[in-house]
């Protein structure tokens, strides 16, 4: 590879520096957050666990390049707010995403990273771009990229003038049906063998499912990866993209917890931040949101089934009070058993229930309307 004039290997390894946080360094650097910015909610949920987890870097796409063009694309210039604010507010950095010129206009000044991803790898006047501005670079591996091909995009952004350029394996495409891509953990030996670049992991896009996510973390830091970066998000089920590989945040937090040990066993480090500050105000308010979130989260999923119910009943069936009595009574004898005061239940419940009624006699309203109209569609009844 004699065209690696500036990345090749050379006695030092290089560090990448950003606000006190060091890539390639002793320490392993955690980076996580949803695939796609959807949300503050979501967002300051991420940023929290980001937290709790030790982790240093906030991830979140606002420009998504998609293998289909009907798939969410990102919510852009909005989405950016969310992902900085964030991390602002939760003292970490953060990284997006670019896709062209213009975005890299749009987020370079606002990011604390920028993340170059596999469909890009090749697109080489972002490449020259990216070696104009002065912020770090994650440059992903490309679909089917060699090691070779990817140093050497590498190195289209240091010869423009940039040398902060994080190595990313993120998997590559092979005949192995089972996961997404195939996570080449040599390639990371190999790139550091080859290069004086920080090389990370990410395990989410190669593996694209969950269950392999943790496995795959600690392998890497073993095979000696400097940093993962990991997806995770509050409510997987509803993520617009990537929700079977995002991890949910407790798993995070948990897979975080187990980092440390695979770290100092290489001789690296990572402490997970999450135990001692378990009962500050602080920790114990984050706690309660997460939770009012999730409550939340379970109602909007209860409204949509109560719909589907709505939908198989008749307009002067909607309100079935046996039933809610039974369901109340279920409901007081679990909060008495688990030490909850049963009134709780008693006051909350009516309401669910009348709310549920209202929208089922709502949308049938809705739709007598509509066949109506359909029937008699000049209104000649
Ligand atoms: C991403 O990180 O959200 C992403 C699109 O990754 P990749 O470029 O590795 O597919
Ligand atoms: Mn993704």
């Amino acid at each position: 590879m004699k065209d690696l004039r500036l990345a090749r290997f050379s006695t030092e390894r290089s560090t990448i520096e950003v606000k006190g946080v060091t890539i390639g360094g002793k320490e392993i650097i955690l980076m996580g957050g949803p695939c796609a910015v959807e949300s503050s909610i979501q967002m300051s949920h991420s940023a929290r666990t980001v937290k709790k987890a030790g982790g240093k870097i906030l991830r979140g796409g606002v420009f998504k390049p998609r293998t289909s063009p009907y798939s969410f694309q990102g919510l852009g210039l909005e989405g950016l707010n969310y992902l900085v604010q964030a991390a602002r507010e939760n003292d970490l950095l953060c990284v997006t995403e670019v896709i062209d010129a213009s975005s890299l206009d749009l987020v370079g000044d606002k990011v604390d990273l920028i993340q170059i991803g596999a469909r890009n790898m090749q697109n080489f006047e972002l490449l020259k771009l990216a070696g104009t501005i002065s912020k770090p670079i994650i440059l992903k591996r490309g679909l089917s990229a060699t090691i070779e091909e990817w140093l050497l995009a590498a190195e289209y952004i240091l010869a423009a003038g940039n040398p902060q350029v994080i190595l990313c394996e993120r998997g590559i495409r092979t005949f192995e049906p089972s996961t997404r891509n195939t996570l080449d953990l040599s390639a990371v030996g190999v790139a550091k063998e080859l290069s004086h670049l920080p090389v990370i992991v990410d395990p989410s896009h190669a593996a694209g499912r969950r269950d392999l996510i943790s496995a795959l973390s600690k392998a890497a830091i073993a095979g000696g990866a400097d940093g993962l970066l990991i997806e995770m998000h509050p409510n997987p089920a509803e993520a617009t993209s990537d929700g079977p590989q995002s991890l949910y945040p407790e798993q995070f937090i948990q897979l975080a917890r187990e980092l440390g040990i695979v770290a100092g066993s290489v001789n690296r480090v990572f402490a997970c931040s999450g135990q001692e500050d378990e009962d500050t105000l602080e920790s114990l308010r984050t706690q309660i949101d997460n939770i009012d979130q999730s409550i939340i989260e379970c109602l909007v999923a209860r409204m949509k089934i109560v719909g589907k119910v709505g939908d198989q009943k008749r307009l002067d069936r909607v309100k079935d009070t046996n039933r809610e009595k039974e369901i109340i009574q279920r409901l007081v004898n679990l909060a008495e058993e688990l030490q909850l005061p049963p009134e709780l239940v008693k006051k909350i419940y009516p309401l669910i229930f009348e709310f549920g009624v209202q929208s089922q006699i709502k949308s049938k309203v809705a739709l007598d309307k509509e066949l109506d109209l359909s029937c008699y569609p000049l209104g000649s009844k």
